[in-house]
C-alpha cells in the first residue's frame, strides 16, 4: 500500500517511508543537477589537489570549472597507463587520488588484450551502494507487491588476482558481492533473494549456478522476478537448467545435494534448507522433459512479474530469445554502470527495451559530454574538443561520455556513445547507443576490428604450407545457440587445389583465432562458459564480390566500398550462408589463466 500522500513524490506515490526518502533524493539531485555537479567537481579537485596528477597540470588548488576545463586534458586509458602501472607495482604515493587506492576493478574493456585496471577507493563502495538503494523504490512505483515474494537472481563472483604491488584486481561486481555492504545487508522485504550468499560467493561457477537454480526451483511460487546482470547471463541459466534438470529433480526428490557440489559452506547451508519434495521433483521433470521450452520461465516461476536484466546496447540481440523463454515478460533495465563509475538509473524501468533511457545521477561523478560526430576525424592539439556539461546537452544529439571521478580519473573517456532523449527535472536522460569500436560481443567480451584483423592474420599463417591465403573475411555474433559464438566467414585463395587445407587445419585456425583474442573473450570461453567455440565458415570464391555488388545495388559508392568486418543484416547473412562450402569449429579451449600477461 502506498504511504501518506503528504510524502508523495513527483515520480509517483512511494511504497514505504524508506522509498519516499530515496525518491526525494532523486528529485533533489535531478532538480539541482548543475549545482550538484559544480559541488562534486569542487569536492573532487579539493580532495585531490595535492595529487601528482593535478599538480602536473598546474591546477594550483583551483576547484572551479573554468580552471579545470582550461588546464586538464581529455584522456583515454592508454594515456594513464604509466600511472596505473606504477600503482599496480606498489607505488603508494598520491598519484591520481589523495585517498589510498583500495583495489583495482578489472573492466571488461581491454587494452593490449588485457582487462583495463581501474583504480578505486573505499568510499566509492558507498556511492555504488547509494545508487543500488534507489533501484527498488523506483521499481515499486511500477510493480506493487514485490515485498510479498522473492527475487531469483543469478549472481556470480569471478576470479581475482593481485598486482605485483599486492593490490587486489577483480571485477566491480565481485568486489561488491564480497563487500560487507552486500554480505551483511540488513533485511529488506523488497530485496529478498532466493540465492544464499554462500552460493553467490562460491568461486566455482558450476557449484554456484547449481545451488542458485536449486534454490530458485524450491521457492518457485514465491519468485516474483527473475534476473541476472546481463541478458546473456539469464540465458546461460536457462541452458544450465536444460542440461541439469534431471540431477536437480533428483536432489529435490531425495532432499540431498549433488556430490559435484563440494564447497563445504554451500553443503552446510543447503543441508539446512533441502527437504525431500517429490511433488516438486515430479513437476520439474514434467515441465523440463517437454519438447518445447517456450515460456519455460513462466511455467516454472508462474508469479514472475518481470525479468530484471540489461537488454540495452549489445544485449539487445538477446531480446527475441528472452521473449521466447518468458512468453514476452517485461524486461526491466534498471541501471547503467561501469567499473570506472556507476552512472545512473532508469526512472521508468517497465518501459519497452527500445525506449530505455538512463538518468545520470549528478552526485556520482563529474560528467562531461563530447559531441559525437561519426564523420569527424577526431580532435587534435590545435582543435581541442568542446565538451558540454551535464545540464547543457541537447535532446536528440549524441555524445561520448567523459568522467571525472573521486577515485582520480580526470576527464576520462569511457567509450560509450549516448543519445539524449529528454530530461527529468534538469538532469538529462540518455539512450545507450553503443560502445565505440566494438565489432563483436557475446557476453561481456568486446572485440574490436583490429583484434579481429590480428586474429585472422595469426590464424592464416597456418594456411601458408597449403599455399592458401584468406582473401576476404567478415564476422557475426551468432546468438541463436546458448552460449553464443563468433562466426567468421572466410573466402580463401587456394593456389594448389591438390593440396587444399584440411578440416583439421581449419579447426586449428579457429583455435588460433581464439588464442589471439583478448583475455575477456578467453575467460568467457574457459572459465565462464559464456562463449561457445569459434566457427569458421569457408565461402565459395567470388562471394565477397557478390556482397559488393549487393551493396552497390543498394546505393553504396563503388569507389568507397569497404568490406564490413561484421554483418548483421539478414539479406547479407543469407547470401553468405548460401555460399558456405564448409564449416569448422574450434576443437579445444584457448589458453586462459586469471593472471595478466603483462
Ligand atoms: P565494465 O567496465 O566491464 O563494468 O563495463 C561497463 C560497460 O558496460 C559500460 O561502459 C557500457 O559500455 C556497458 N554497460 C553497462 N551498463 C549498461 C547498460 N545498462 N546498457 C548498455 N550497456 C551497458
Amino acid at each position: 500500500m502506498a504511504v501518506d500522500s503528504a510524502i508523495s513524490s513527483p515520480l509517483g506515490p512511494p511504497a514505504c517511508e524508506k522509498d519516499a526518502k530515496a525518491l526525494r533524493f532523486i528529485e533533489e539531485m535531478t532538480r539541482n543537477a548543475d549545482p550538484v555537479q559544480e559541488r562534486v567537481l569542487s569536492d573532487i579537485l579539493t580532495q585531490n589537489s595535492q595529487t601528482e596528477y593535478l599538480r602536473r597540470f598546474k591546477l594550483n588548488g583551483a576547484s572551479d570549472r573554468d580552471s579545470f576545463k582550461s588546464k586538464l586534458p581529455v584522456i583515454t586509458y592508454e594515456d594513464l597507463q604509466p600511472e596505473i602501472q606504477r600503482i599496480a607495482n606498489g607505488d603508494r604515493s598520491a598519484i591520481l587520488s589523495a585517498h589510498p587506492i583500495s583495489e583495482f576493478l578489472t573492466s571488461s574493456g581491454t587494452s593490449a588484450g588485457e582487462r583495463k585496471l581501474m583504480p578505486t577507493i573505499k568510499e566509492e563502495l558507498d556511492r555504488r551502494q547509494l545508487l543500488y538503494s534507489l533501484l527498488m523504490p523506483v521499481m515499486n512505483l511500477y510493480v506493487p507487491g514485490l515485498d510479498k515474494g522473492k527475487g531469483l537472481y543469478f549472481l556470480f563472483v569471478k576470479s581475482e588476482t593481485r598486482t605485483p604491488g599486492g593490490l587486489l584486481a577483480r571485477p566491480v561486481l565481485t568486489s561488491y558481492y564480497k563487500s560487507e555492504h552486500f554480505k551483511t545487508r540488513p533485511y529488506d522485504p523488497y530485496n529478498v533473494y532466493t540465492s544464499p550468499n554462500e552460493a553467490i560467493l562460491c568461486p566455482d561457477s558450476f557449484q554456484s549456478m547449481y545451488t542458485q537454480m536449486l534454490r530458485g526451483l524450491q521457492d518457485r511460487h514465491q519468485v516474483l522476478r527473475v534476473g541476472a546482470v546481463f541478458a546473456s547471463g539469464l540465458l546461460r541459466a536457462i541452458r544450465f537448467l536444460q542440461l541439469n534438470w534431471r540431477q536437480l529433480s533428483q536432489d529435490i526428490e531425495t532432499g540431498t545435494l549433488n556430490q559435484k557440489v563440494t564447497d563445504p559452506s554451500l553443503r552446510e547451508c543447503m543441508g539446512k534448507i533441502l527437504k525431500p519434495d517429490p511433488e516438486l521433483a515430479r513437476f520439474v521433470r514434467h515441465e523440463c522433459s517437454k519438447e518445447s521450452w517456450e515460456g519455460i520461465i513462466t511455467r516454472i516461476w508462474p508469479n514472475t512479474k518481470y525479468l530484471d536484466v540489461i537488454v540495452t546496447g549489445a544485449m539487445a540481440q538477446y531480446i527475441p530469445t528472452l521473449d521466447y523463454y518468458s512468453g514476452g515478460l517485461p524486461k526491466a533495465c534498471t541501471m547503467y554502470a561501469s567499473s570506472e563509475c556507476y552512472f545512473g538509473l532508469n526512472l521508468n524501468p517497465m518501459c519497452k527495451p527500445s525506449e530505455v533511457s538512463y538518468t545520470i545521477m549528478p552526485n556520482m561523478a563529474y560528467f562531461e559530454f563530447l559531441p559525437h560526430d561519426p564523420n569527424s576525424a577526431g580532435f587534435t592539439r590545435d582543435s581541442p574538443p568542446k565538451l558540454v556539461d551535464l545540464v547543457d546537452v541537447e535532446i536528440g544529439k549524441e555524445y561520448e561520455l567523459v568522467i571525472t571521478t573521486y577515485a582520480g580519473l580526470c576527464r576520462y573517456r569511457v567509450g560509450d556513445i549516448l543519445r539524449v532523449t529528454g530530461f527529468h527535472n534538469s538532469a538529462p536522460q540518455f539512450h545507450f547507443v553503443r560502445r565505440k569500436n566494438v565489432l563483436l560481443s557475446i557476453d561481456s567480451d568486446k572485440t574490436d576490428e583490429a583484434e579481429l584483423q590480428k586474429a585472422v592474420e595469426n590464424a592464416s599463417r597456418l594456411l601458408r604450407e597449403f599455399n592458401t591465403s584468406v582473401v576476404e573475411y567478415t564476422s557475426y555474433a551468432d546468438t541463436k545457440t546458448i552460449p553464443g559464438h563468433y562466426v567468421i566467414y572466410w573466402e580463401l585463395l587456394v593456389k594448389d587445389a591438390a593440396n587444399s587445407p584440411t578440416d583439421d587445419v581449419l579447426k586449428q585456425c579457429c583455435l588460433a583465432m581464439e588464442e589471439s583474442m583478448n583475455s575477456v573473450y578467453r575467460q568467457g570461453r574457459v572459465a565462464d562458459n559464456s562463449i561457445g567455440p569459434l566457427e569458421i565458415r569457408v565461402v565459395r570464391n567470388g562471394t565477397f564480390e557478390e556482397l559488393m555488388d549487393y551493396a552497390i545495388s543498394r546505393g553504396a559508392s563503388i569507389n568507397q566500398y569497404k568490406v564490413t568486418r561484421c554483418v548483421n543484416f539478414t539479406p547479407i547473412m543469407e547470401l553468405l550462408d548460401s555460399r558456405v562450402v564448409s564449416t569448422h569449429f574450434s576443437p579445444a579451449l584457448p589458453h586462459w589463466t586469471p593472471e595478466r600477461r603483462r
